[in-house]
């Protein structure tokens, strides 16, 4: 146990919790929840918000590490929610399986990429948590329950912002591993992007596009396919071009801590983040926001953000467009059908992002975005219930597993319960 003086990744958030419990056992943790007032799991404090914090005390499970455990015949794979993605993927690969997706970056615990919906790109592929087969929680009294796929709280149970209790193991759906090629095009022209969006996103697994909002093209367009034998570089894209070098997802950086590019294939986990692993940033001069939007709208969504361009372009770092396959968890982004994602990466200017963010929401607003629950939004309106069809099934799961309330916070009385 030690006093928090801590903040998250992008150093804007300082926890206002009193305590941080680091239990060695899940024994140690069922009695630190038990004995709590109040508590809160943190994973590896990526949100940009205040969602992992709590008014007394917090419980990270750094602790708890342990080696994955892989059930070859269920094609499963067990970790405690505390391992992170890449660490996951150093076990999985050598072993000869992999995961379906994974996210931007592999430093994220599973327990809480999970918790918020973290989803990585790709037409048929679900968000992390879509992977999740059962969970191990500690409740409020210190007792440990196991909610598998197909038991009734489940859909309710994966992501649930931490209102549930302490993940301390997760079960995830795995495949054979299987290697992937990245691709880059930079420059296609924007009316090709919004004519041909589905022909684009459609022409390999994982497909991300990234544009300032400035000028007449969006200036790069990743592309991550599984290398089959029928594999093969494609050299024009609606008239984006085949980039000449690595590129970082913004102009000028040097792309020495990006995952290989120009076509070369490689194992899953080496591509499918747009970082490295082994390139470990501890904090990062950015902020971020994500809205996600039905797939059915996502060009007039386009083009409602882009009208705003010029009020978004001089806070921004980069804008990332991805796709998503649906899902039926309750709170999940993607929850009833597929969608895509309107992601910022701003500059490290809270005020102004903060100021602007009200004025991107209303612009989606009639296209039932949903902001991405670790980000940075503002519903100004306090309306987010009519975005989840499950809210108040998902209000009554919490009322009904803690009652007391030992995992509320501010994020969570302000925006869900
Ligand atoms: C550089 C960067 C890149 C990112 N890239 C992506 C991306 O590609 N796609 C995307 O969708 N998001 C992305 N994100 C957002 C990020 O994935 C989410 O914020 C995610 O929730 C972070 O996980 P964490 O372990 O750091 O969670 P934390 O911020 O520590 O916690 C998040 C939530 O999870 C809960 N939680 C954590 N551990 C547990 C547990 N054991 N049991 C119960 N609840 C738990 C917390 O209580 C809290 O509610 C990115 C963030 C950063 C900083």
């Amino acid at each position: 146990m030690g006093v928090v003086m801590l903040t998250n990744w992008a150093g804007n958030y300082t926890y206002g919790a009193a305590q941080i419990h680091h239990p060695r056992t899940v024994e140690e943790l069922q009695e630190t929840v038990a004995g709590a007032r109040r508590i809160r799991a943190l994973g590896t404090r990526h949100c940009f918000n205040d969602l992992a914090d709590g008014p007394d005390a917090l419980v990270a499970l750094d602790g708890l590490e342990s080696t994955p455990e892989i059930d070859a015949q269920a094609r499963t794979v067990t970790v405690t929610g505390g391992t992170r993605y890449g660490t996951l993927a150093q076990h999985l690969h050598p072993a000869g399986w992999a995961v379906h997706n994974l996210a931007s970056l592999p430093h994220i615990s599973v327990a809480g990429a999970v918790a918020t919906g973290t989803h990585g790109s790709g037409d048929a592929s679900r968000n992390l948590a879509g992977a999740v087969a059962a969970l191990e929680i500690v409740g409020p009294d210190g007792a440990l329950r196991t909610v598998r796929r197909g038991d009734e709280d489940f859909a309710g149970s994966v992501v649930a912002l931490g209102a549930l209790g302490v993940v301390t193991r997760v079960t995830l759906d795995i495949e054979p591993t299987y290697d992937v090629a990245q691709e880059v095009h930079v420059d296609l022209p924007w009316p090709a992007a919004l004519e041909h969006l589905d022909e684009i996103t459609g022409s390999a697994d994982s497909v991300s596009l990234f544009t300032d909002w400035t000028g007449d093209t969006i200036q790069q367009v990743w592309r991550k396919s599984r290398v089959t034998p029928s594999y093969q570089q494609r050299a024009e894209l609606f008239g984006a071009t085949p980039a000449d070098g690595p590129r970082h997802p913004l102009p000028g950086i040097d792309p020495v801590n990006c995952t290989a590019q120009l076509g070369e294939p490689g194992p899953w986990h080496d591509r499918l983040p747009h970082f490295r692993m082994d390139f470990t940033p501890s904090n990062g001069d950015e902020l971020q926001s994500e809205f996600l939007v039905p797939r059915a709208h996502a060009v007039q969504a386009l083009e409602a953000v882009r009208s705003l361009g010029d009020r978004i372009s001089p806070l921004l770092q980069v804008t990332e467009v991805r796709t998503m396959a649906g899902d039926d968890l309750w709170l999940s982004g993607a929850q009833g059908g597929p969608r895509v994602g309107l992601h910022f990466t701003w500059r490290p200017l809270q005020r102004e992002v903060t100021a602007l963010l009200p004025t991107i929401e209303a612009a989606l607003a009639p296209f039932d975005a949903r902001p991405h629950w670790g980000k940075l939004f503002a519903d100004e309106g306090r309306d987010l219930a009519r975005l989840y069809p499950h809210w108040d099934d998902f209000r009554a799961l919490v009322a009904r597993t803690d009652p007391e309330g030992v995992f509320r916070n501010a994020y969570l009385e302000r925006h869900v319960l």
